[in-house]
């Protein structure tokens, strides 16, 4: 009953989902069959599977993979353990994968996986396990050609190296490295792809504050989250003479109005376990950092962070969407008729798939890129990809999101078209 009442009143990233693919639909006109295959992924799997855990005891764990569709190339998409992952959840993501990956010019589709678990709860055996037998009960529908996994929430590249192992075991031992992206370096990892999504928000940021007619020296930043992507675009920000005024972590923020060095406070965090008590900061929640007066906020950790109830009190000029669905689509309506521009996540948090891509690539070619190679390849994808969505937005006068939306519908809708119905 309590769950009914819930999901009649909250919106859910899936509904946000379906909302902004409407409105593009309904700007691009997109004929019923098309919007039709589209709107929903083509395939939803769930799995349930048993574990034993560390005191002898079995213990049941659910699972899934949601691909949307194969039109641009295989499916492509992060893996997350989370106690609130959800099959709604899953579904959104993997419609927010599908436009990130159009949107980018990337040959793949949208894919997304998760496991219902709390893995800080876990120990590094019962994580190992769980990971092992939830790579063997998605390897029906996964494989370097057909649908490729990478990290997401809590989850990295030890997680990436057992899945490829274990998928390759059920191979007859022969190696796949193509499989899975974010894998470590040894396994055919990429330079650069720990750090591409915050590097890729940066490239995005560099780029809007340009077209805003802004300069980033000078500027003001918070940014709310503080692991790996959240701390990238911080310390870039700050080498490029932004003043980043606020950060935070799970456990709280801390603010500092003369600017603080994220250097610094990573050096912290990696002593103390979180940025609270940063000597000289002033503690701050994660909600009230969200209104803070500044020009760029970056929205870097979960999901529904900018709701109806806050929009009206933000106060930042640009918001860079660096995690997945952190605003709700009461909020994106808000913050646009207030004149706030929002990079949306399919752009502004794209650089990690992009340098999937990338890792892909190398895989399959068994030849690696410097990272000077990955980083300027990874800009020139960005600063293509936010121009074609900045000429989108002025020709259409509609907001960044919007634009991101048609042009990364619009192109698997001309792939779709022309590919025709096998039937
Ligand atoms: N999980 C990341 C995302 O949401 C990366 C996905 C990938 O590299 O395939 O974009």
């Amino acid at each position: 009953m309590s769950v009914d009442l819930r999901r009649q009143t909250e919106i859910s990233m899936l509904d946000s989902a379906r909302f902004f693919f409407d409105r593009a639909a309904d700007i691009l006109k997109l004929e019923e069959p098309l919007r039709e295959l589209l709107r929903y992924p083509k395939r939803k799997l769930i799995v349930n599977f048993p574990i034993r855990m560390d005191n002898g005891k079995v213990q049941h764990f659910e699972g899934y993979r949601v691909q949307h569709h194969p039109v641009l190339g295989p499916t492509k998409g992060g893996i997350r353990y989370h106690p609130d992952v959800s099959l709604d959840e899953v579904e959104a993501l993997s419609v927010l994968m599908a436009w990130k990956c159009s949107v980018m010019g990337l040959p793949f589709g949208g894919a997304k996986g998760g496991v219902k678990c709390n893995p800080k709860e876990m120990s590094l055996g019962e994580r190992e396990r769980l990971t092992r037998r939830y790579a063997s009960e998605i390897a029906p529908i996964i494989g370097p050609d057909v649908d490729i996994p990478a990290p997401d929430v809590y989850t990295g590249e030890r997680e990436m190296a057992w899945i490829v192992d274990t998928i390759s075991m059920h191979h007859d031992g022969q190696f796949m490295p193509g499989l899975v992206t974010g894998k470590p370096l040894v396994l055919g990892g990429s330079l650069g792809r720990d750090t591409a999504t915050g590097r890729g928000a940066y490239f995005v940021a560099v780029q809007l504050i340009k077209n805003m007619k802004m300069k980033l020296e000078g500027s003001t930043a918070a940014v709310q989250g503080f692991g790996n992507a959240g701390s990238v675009i911080a310390n870039n920000l700050h080498d490029s003479g932004a003043k980043i005024i606020a950060l935070s972590d799970s456990r709280g923020g801390i603010t500092k109005s003369t600017g603080l060095d994220p250097h610094k406070v990573m050096e912290y965090k990696e002593k103390n376990g979180t940025v609270v008590g940063f000597p000289s900061s002033e503690k701050i929640s994660n909600n009230d950092l969200l209104e803070l007066n500044c020009d760029l906020l970056a929205p870097a950790a979960l999901e529904n962070q900018l709701t109806e109830k806050n929009a009206s009190k933000i106060k930042a000029k640009a918001v860079i969407e660096v995690a997945n669905g952190p605003t709700t689509m009461k909020a994106d309506e808000m913050l646009y008729e207030r004149g706030i521009s929002v990079v949306p996540d399919i752009l502004a948090n794209a650089g990690g798939v992009t340098v999937s891509y990338f890792e892909w690539v190398q895989d399959r070619a068994f030849y690696f890129w410097s990272a000077e190679e990955v980083d300027l390849k990874l800009k020139q994808f960005m600063d293509s990809a936010f121009q074609r969505v900045w000429d989108m937005h002025v020709e259409k006068k509609v907001s960044l999101r919007t634009a991101s939306y048609l042009v990364a519908i619009d192109r698997v809708a001309k792939a779709a078209r022309a590919r025709g119905i096998y039937a």
